[in-house]
């Protein structure tokens, strides 16, 4: 499990990595899966893809997207669907949300610190991440759509599905936080993980 803001949420609950059993989380891929039953579907597949690490779910994951927008009974969804890009606003809200900082970082070239005096500094440029996140004018060349109709009319409708995605990332971490809180200070069995998705 590699999720830093899970484990930040099962610190909030006074679990740390260390208190497992070996000093090591014996919670593998599959299991985490497992934990994300129980959830509407697009949070479900936002976790797979997220926490499992699960990439063949991202198609399904641009169409539960592009249906939530549908359910969305709203006229500002509305208009992104009557002008025909909105796949392309989903497609590229996915992809921000699964890879938040795709742009290489000029100042640590990507290692996410620096070198100062010969000592290593954590990157203050990008927050240690390694990467930045797109600039407006890169999704609307990814979008396909001129930057001055993107900030004057899309710009704002794109945050807001983007949101929607982020959310369901949101969703899927307070699950699997809640599912795994009672876990991790036993070995796992199967009884008790079958026991503890029921109850999530
Ligand atoms: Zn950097």
């Amino acid at each position: 499990m590699s999720s830093s803001q899970l484990w930040a949420m099962l610190a909030a609950r006074g679990i740390q990595p260390d208190s497992v059993s070996g000093g090591h989380p014996t919670i593998t891929p599959a299991e985490i899966a497992r934990c994300l039953h129980g959830l509407a579907r697009g949070p479900f597949l936002m976790g797979m893809v997220k926490e499992v690490g699960d990439v063949r779910v991202l198609r399904e994951l641009e169409e539960e997207l592009d249906r939530e927008l549908d359910r969305q009974e709203d006229d500002f969804f509305i208009e992104v669907i009557v002008a025909g890009c909105r796949r392309r606003l989903v497609g590229l809200a996915v992809f921000e949300a699964v890879m938040p900082n795709p742009r290489p970082c000029s100042q640590c070239h990507s290692r996410g610190y620096i070198y100062v005096d010969y000592q290593p500094r954590a990157c203050t440029e990008c927050g240690q991440t390694g990467g930045r996140a797109l600039t407006s004018h890169s999704r609307s060349e990814l979008a396909c759509i001129p930057w001055s109709t993107w900030r004057d009319k899309w710009c704002e409708r794109y945050e807001a599905v983007h949101t929607l995605a982020v959310g369901w990332h949101g969703d899927a971490l307070r699950h699997l936080a809640e599912t795994i809180s009672g876990l991790l200070s036993n070995p796992l069995t199967p009884s008790r993980l079958d026991s503890a998705v029921n109850k999530a």
